[in-house]
């Protein structure tokens, strides 16, 4: 028997260093790394202002507990409410947690003004997490499977299409809020478009419903700006990150404003771990390197450089239908009605580590600090892996 649980199909390799954009395995070999463990590494591997950080923490202080004050904690607070202009933050330890924070909010804000069955709009194609309540949120139905009894209190309505999401608000008044990721990135790096996002935070603002945006995986640079809502001119009411917030250090954040921040009090929620010395340490310093190197400008340049670089090597092929996704988020749809998951595997053996999702979309979600010699390498690579799978279909 293995003794860890079977719920991963893992890929037959073992990480033993990183360092940039690359990762070791236990062999020596090295990988070009165009996955940042999900989106979470945008800083890259060993980066020394992160691992400086954690270092001394570790040193200073690891735990205290949420019973006592937490500089650290009270700093990343500010910077992130300065960063997305939001009023508070509740830290936990995982995007799902950090969602679970967001659902317990609206489902309050619902209960104290007398709603019956406070309902949450989540849309299809979502992913919001695995615990009970963001497994509820996820449209996956293969996710789903084997876990009922699901949670009451969800409504779910196609993605992009801003008529269902009116008339769904018109037929249910118990909907109190909508939870939409501004890009669906296990969805299969799916953008939103503006006029729907605008349009939402519109119908949210008519109904006095929370607009609940889930940037857990578009967060903290990755799209091109700090948080993806800061590509439109509005703020949402409730906000969740995680992935590249710690860099690899296990944290998720829920930021509220106006009404929505004042929803919990003592007592309503908590978190042994949440927002700790050491993982807000770690998570300071990834903020601020973003700030200071100015990483979301940089991101939009190599997100670009890459899709057209891709671009050129294959649009003669046909082999792709849509480059899609935003900044450092990049979605290649491919002409296949099979799952393309070989990718992945002969990827890896030519020492790349990329993705597939949503079974035809090949996902690239690049660390930050690269060069552009290393951006050109992940093209030219995607785009040779991508050729090899078509040639061997035939
Ligand atoms: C990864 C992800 C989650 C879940 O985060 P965990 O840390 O795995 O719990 C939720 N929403 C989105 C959009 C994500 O990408």
């Amino acid at each position: 028997m293995q003794p860890i649980m079977n719920t991963y199909g893992r890929l037959p390799v073992t990480f033993q260093k990183g360092k940039g954009a690359y990762v070791f395995d236990e062999d020596g070999k090295s990988y070009l790394d165009a996955l940042s463990g999900i989106a979470v590494c945008g800083l890259g591997h060993g980066h020394p202002e992160v691992s400086r950080a954690i270092r001394q923490q570790a040193d200073n202080l690891v735990h205290t507990s949420n019973l006592y004050g937490i500089g650290q904690q009270q700093t990343l607070a500010q910077k992130l409410t300065r960063i997305s202009g939001m009023d508070n933050v509740f830290f936990g330890n995982s995007g799902a947690e950090a969602n679970e924070a967001a659902i317990k909010i609206a489902r309050k804000y619902g209960n104290d003004q007398g709603v019956q069955l406070p309902t949450i709009l989540v849309m299809e194609n979502a992913f919001h997490g695995r615990t009970m309540a963001t497994l509820t949120a996820t449209a996956n139905p293969a996710a789903h499977a084997g876990f009922t009894p699901l949670l009451n209190g969800f409504e779910r309505v196609p993605y992009n299409d801003l008529a269902a999401a009116q008339q769904a608000v018109r037929n249910n008044d118990n909907i109190v809020a909508i939870l939409v990721e501004p890009v669906q990135g296990e969805g299969g790096v799916s953008c939103a478009s503006d006029a729907y996002m605008n349009g939402l935070r519109k119908l949210c603002d008519d109904k006095n419903l929370l607009l609940m945006l889930d940037e857990i995986q578009t967060g903290n640079g990755r799209t091109g700006k700090y948080f993806a809502f800061q590509h439109f001119a509005w703020i949402p009411d409730v906000l969740t990150t995680a992935k590249g917030l710690g860099n690899g250090v296990p944290i998720g954040a829920c930021l509220a404003k106006g009404k929505a921040a004042h929803v919990l009090q003592p007592g309503n929620h908590g978190s042994t771990y949440g927002g700790n010395p050491l993982v807000c340490a770690a998570a300071n310093a990834v903020v601020d390197t973003i700030e200071k190197e100015n990483l979301c400008a940089r991101v939009s340049e190599l997100g670009e450089r890459i899709r057209a670089a891709i671009k050129e090597q294959l649009q003669d092929t046909g082999f792709v239908t849509e480059y899609r996704g935003k900044g450092l988020m990049i979605g290649l749809v491919l002409n296949t009605p099979d799952s393309a998951a070989e990718i992945v595997k002969s990827s890896l053996d030519a020492g790349l580590l990329l993705n597939v999702t949503a079974g035809n979309v090949v996902r690239l979600l690049p660390p930050f600090i690269l060069t552009n010699q290393e951006a050109d390498l992940i093209a030219q690579q995607t785009s040779a892996q991508i050729k090899a799978f078509f040639a061997a279909q035939k």
